[in-house]
């Protein structure tokens, strides 16, 4: 096993931070601990999707909103994402006879943004990769780690081991974290985990004409309370429609014949707009795909590891706010360590009485831990809310300022 200063050559005095996955948090949060001067090593398990040809990801696109940007703008991204985005100022409600009414999503000019998922990763990846002191290491698998110690084990994909120690450990590694499995063999851990009975089919409304099926500067909603679609736009003029239903639902359905009957029965108007031949083709394409909810505290383990993103609150995607959540994770965090100096030491024996008395870490516990749990349950409240309530009158009375 090798120390990173070791292995990368480098010897600084600053600490090494290990942040392990490359997704949306990862990677935004890698030019947050980069910007401070940290020693950032990023771990991915996956090849650099930069050069791969297909993308896996949770969703082709996502909604970006202003917790997001404020934590694009501390990087000097905001401009940029925003500028690749699709405003979105509106929701747009198609009935079952095909009628389509707005709602705003708060006063004239204010709107979220539709963003390419796969484009957002690999433009944070790169701009990662601009500061000299970070490293992206792809095809890395963390496989185990040691708190006492801080020692990372990594699997790569021809199954050499590498043995890797960092001074702090971010774990960014998504919703499954194999950072959280060593968190949940302690003591006075709490977690919570959730599978809705929903689950979720993207399929793709191509362009009508070189142009866009639908207006685009909305998010397109049927609610049809068991059921629910919403259709984002994209750049290339095609929009993603996702598809929510019950598992017991999307088995029922085996033939392209009755993928056919179903959309007659709940989403008419969108049969001409994906088309016949693909609807009947692409609903086979790969079985509806689970959404989870999972709650948890501490974000920490002492002063060497703290949770963010997905893999310290996976939340069900109705509010359009998991990725916000984790983007915002990253701001507080920077936050708290200009506020405690980057002090992540336990020990406060100089200070023991100062009115601050935690260090970075479980400070960070204190303050986030309630504001994520409440995203957790906003979103649980939205999965009723939109397929049911997103057409009834009360629903037009209520203000709504965030996604969805
Ligand atoms: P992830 O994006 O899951 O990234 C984790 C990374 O860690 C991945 O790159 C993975 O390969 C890597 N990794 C995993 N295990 C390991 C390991 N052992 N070793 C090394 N690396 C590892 N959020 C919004 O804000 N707005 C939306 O509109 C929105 N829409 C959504 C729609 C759907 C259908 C879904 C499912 C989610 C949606 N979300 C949305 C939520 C959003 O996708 C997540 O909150 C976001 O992806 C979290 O980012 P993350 O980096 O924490 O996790």
């Amino acid at each position: 096993s090798s120390t990173m200063e070791e292995s990368t050559g480098r010897s600084t005095k600053k600490k090494v931070v290990a942040v392990v996955g490359g997704g949306l948090v990862g990677a935004l949060n890698a030019c947050f601990f980069a910007r401070r001067g940290f020693d950032v090593q990023l771990f991915e398990i996956r090849e650099d999707i930069r050069r791969a040809k297909i993308v896996k990801g949770r969703s082709i696109n996502l909604a970006l909103s202003h917790r997001g940007r404020q934590a694009l703008k501390h990087v000097g991204m905001e401009d940029k994402i925003v500028s690749q985005g699709i405003p979105m100022n509106a929701r747009m409600i198609h009935s079952l006879s095909g009628k389509q009414s707005p709602i705003p999503y708060g006063k004239k000019g204010q709107y979220i943004l539709s963003v390419d998922r796969a484009n957002l990763n690999k433009q944070l990846l790169t701009e990662a990769e601009k500061y000299p002191n970070t490293k992206l290491n792809f095809d890395h698998k963390l496989q185990d780690w040691t708190a006492e110690t801080g020692l990372m084990t990594f699997v790569r994909s021809d199954g050499s081991e590498e043995h890797i120690k960092a001074d702090l450990i971010v774990g960014c590694d998504g919703a499954f974290s194999a950072i959280r499995k060593q968190f949940l063999r302690r003591s006075r851990f709490n977690y919570s985990q959730t599978y809705i009975p929903h689950g979720y089919m993207e399929l793709t409304m191509p362009p009508i004409n070189g142009e866009f099926a639908m207006k685009p500067n909305y998010l397109h909603i049927w609610p049809r309370n068991t059921f629910m679609m919403i259709a984002l736009p994209n750049l290339d003029k095609t929009f993603t429609c996702t598809l929510f239903m019950p598992f017991e639902e999307f088995e029922k359905i085996t033939t392209g014949d009755e993928v056919i009957q179903f959309f007659q029965r709940y989403f008419p108007d969108a049969i001409p707009l994906i088309g016949v031949d693909a609807l009947k083709r692409d609903y086979f394409r790969l079985p509806g795909q689970a959404m989870v909810s999972v709650k948890c505290a501490p974000y920490h383990i002492g002063d060497k590891c703290v949770l963010m993103g997905d893999a310290a609150h996976a939340v069900v995607p109705f509010y359009g706010q998991g990725m916000n959540a984790g983007f915002e994770d990253c701001i507080v965090f920077d936050e708290i360590m200009e506020q405690f100096n980057e002090d992540f030491s336990n020990h406060h024996i100089f200070f023991p009485l100062c009115v601050h008395p935690g260090a970075v870490l479980p400070e960070y516990t204190r303050v986030r831990v309630p504001d994520d749990h409440a995203i957790a349950d906003l979103a649980m409240y939205n999965y009723i809310e939109m397929r049911a309530h997103v057409n009834s009158r009360w629903f037009l009375f209520r203000k709504y300022v965030d996604n969805f």
